[in-house]
């Protein structure tokens, strides 16, 4: 079966449908809502923890490169004092070692950048003239440096940090500075490794010339970074944050500060994926918390649409058969609660009366005689049929205008019509409520009376009779009828027959002289005049 027969749109499916619908849109809208919001959320969360990670991280390190300055400015003032004693340098650079963790070794030279004193003095490099490129550099500043990282001549990346040495005239004397492993275990390297890995992020720092000086994986340490928009932005940003796709192609959010006196960069970042990893099970609690009301909601719906469209449905299904005499109690019985369902059982009502008003007029005229008013054959006959059904005897009066083709002949057919409406009046006048009078054709008429004997009869016959008789009309002035009476059963079973009676009788009046009533009895025939 074509599912376009089987299956008909019903207002409470349509409201259903329409209900859920929007539902559905509804949720599946904020659910999308809140996924982009809760999205922005992290990832701005993300970088912003990454960014406060590295500005603290760049703060620390600020703070510390300058406390390791204003160690060497507080030792180079000191050994100005007494700078030709082998001892007390060797004594100011331990104790500058020794004292806190910040150097890794300490040297002192003269002006020409030869090595005074060392700490430890393990370095074996006393006497030598000093190569690398930030003691150079120092030597020719004369003023307080932090050297970019490089390679020392003991093979470990360092920083070298230094001081000048004057003497009370002014006199440049040499330089005293503390180198800071990288690689290795200083406080630096500390400071900067004390990150804690956990959620997938890391943090890397690079120099000016683009070399990472810490970094995961160590191997790394020391080599220059490529093509890297962060580490680009550094040069006109101090700190920042920003989503960059790393050298492993990973998609991460970044965090980033600037170290003002070393100019390096810390970096803090964490991957996006990492990032919105919780998305995925906020989204699904969040369906999980949504459900129970969801349900509960639906089950509302259901219950609501019910209640919509019960009326409707119960005074569509009333419309469906207005022919039915029980119909109107049905709509009448319908709780029609909102306005339109109201103004229809309203309408349905009103209908249904005019058409049972219709129906009923027509009824009546299809068994009415238009001229008199009194019944025509068919109204006879369904008194009959429903009195034999209900088994109730009655008599009939067949009743006939003498002459009355006389009448017609000297007065014209309109004031034979005149008389046979005058008749039908007296004939009414002469009959009770339970009685049917009825003009069959012509000027021939009966009257049937329920519940009467032929004697009964005959007497209510006579009385016809007389006051037709007495009566003085418009025009002719006066006539009379003959009648026959007869009655059912008992003259016949057979109703059709029991008319024939009550004709054979008015036939018999007729011959007997008219203006008379001839009555058939059960066991003979008796007239009245
Ligand atoms: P009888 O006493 O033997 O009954 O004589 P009658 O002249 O009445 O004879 P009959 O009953 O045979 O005549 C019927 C006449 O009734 C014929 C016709 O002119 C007249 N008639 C029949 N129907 C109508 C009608 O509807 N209107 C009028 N005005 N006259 C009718
Ligand atoms: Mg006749
Ligand atoms: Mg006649």
């Amino acid at each position: 079966m074509p599912f376009k027969t089987f299956f008909r749109w019903d207002l409470r499916s349509l409201i259903l449908l329409l209900t859920l619908l929007t539902a559905l849109v509804t949720l599946l809208n904020s659910f999308h809502a809140s996924y982009r919001v809760q999205y922005q959320l992290l990832i701005d969360n993300a970088l912003e923890a990454n960014l406060a990670y590295a500005s603290k991280l760049a703060s620390s390190t600020e703070t510390y490169l300058q406390a390791s300055q204003q160690q060497l400015a507080y030792a180079a003032n000191l050994l100005a004092r007494d700078f030709d004693d082998i001892a007390f340098l060797d004594a100011e650079a331990a104790r500058l070692r020794l004292q806190t963790n910040t150097f890794n070794s300490v040297i002192v030279t003269n002006a020409q950048g030869v090595v005074l004193s060392t700490s430890p003095d393990t370095l074996q490099i006393v006497g030598r003239k000093l190569q690398s490129e930030g003691a150079a550099a120092a030597l020719r500043e004369r003023k307080p440096l932090i050297s970019s990282p490089y390679i020392s001549s003991t093979n470990n990346l360092i920083i070298f940090v230094s001081h000048p040495v004057f003497d009370r005239g002014g006199n440049y004397l040499g330089l005293v500075g503390g180198s800071i492993y990288l690689k290795h275990k200083s406080i630096l390297n500390e400071l900067l490794g004390e990150h804690y890995y956990k959620n997938g992020s890391y943090l890397y720092v690079v120099d000016a010339n683009r070399r990472l000086l810490y970094h995961p994986d160590a191997d790394r340490v020391g080599t220059i970074v490529g093509a890297n928009s962060l580490i680009d932005s550094f040069a006109y940003r101090q700190s920042g944050t920003q989503r960059v796709i790393n050298s492993k192609g990973q998609d991460m959010l970044a965090g980033f500060a600037t170290v003002p006196s070393a100019h390096w960069g810390i970096v803090a970042q964490r991957s996006t994926e990492a990032t919105l990893e919780g998305l995925n099970d906020l989204l699904l609690s969040m369906f999980a918390k949504t459900v129970p009301l969801a349900i509960v909601s639906f089950i509302l719906i259901w219950w609501f649409s019910r209640i919509i469209a019960q009326p409707l449905k119960q005074l569509a299904a009333g419309a469906h058969r207005l022919s039915e005499p029980e119909t109107s109690a049905h709509i009448q019985g319908v709780r029609s609660w909102y306005f339109e369902s109201s103004e229809l059982k309203r309408a349905l009502l009103i209908g249904l009366n005019l058409l049972h008003e219709r129906l009923g007029k027509l009824n009546h005229d299809i068994q009415t005689d238009p001229l008199t008013g009194l019944r025509n054959r068919r109204g006879l006959d369904l008194a009959v049929t429903l009195w034999q059904a209900e088994k109730r005897p009655f008599a009939v009066v067949a009743i006939d205008i003498d002459h009355f083709k006389q009448v017609n002949d000297r007065f014209g057919h309109a004031v034979g019509d005149e008389v046979l409406q005058a008749l039908a009046e007296l004939m009414r006048g002469c009959s009770r409520d339970n009685d049917v009078v009825c003009r069959s054709g012509g000027e021939e008429f009966f009257m049937l009376l329920p519940g009467a004997t032929p004697e009964a009869a005959a007497r209510v016959a006579e009385r016809l009779r007389s006051v037709v008789e007495e009566t003085t009309f418009e025009t002719i002035r006066h006539m009379t009828v003959s009648m026959g009476v007869a009655a059912w059963p008992l003259h016949s079973e057979n109703a059709a027959r029991v008319f024939e009676v009550a004709d054979e009788q008015l036939y018999r009046a007729k011959q007997g002289g008219r203006n008379r009533i001839c009555v058939a009895l059960a066991d003979g025939v008796k007239s009245s005049a």
